[in-house]
């Protein structure tokens, strides 16, 4: 399994946490040394640094195609 630390515009993710909305599946809307993350249940928008998003982060859902790189993907 990789340690990916990796973050891209359009990542479709899961947080470890839910959000108080209940919500756990996030849309990344913007990288960089700042990561901003939306709310897929309620549309919150919440900025945080990367190594704190990382930590969040409980596995990626979904990645829009970023280059020719293939990715394999558990389902379920
Ligand atoms: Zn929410």
């Amino acid at each position: 399994m990789n340690a990916d630390d990796s973050v891209f515009l359009g990542d479709v993710v899961k947080t470890r946490k839910p959000h108080p909305c209940g919500g756990d599946t996030w849309t990344v809307i913007r990288t960089g040394a700042d990561i901003k993350i939306r709310c897929l249940t309620c549309g919150r928008i919440v900025m945080m640094d990367r190594v704190t998003f990382l930590k969040r982060r409980k596995v990626t859902v979904s990645r829009l195609e970023q280059s020719e790189q293939e990715q394999t993907e558990g389902v379920g």
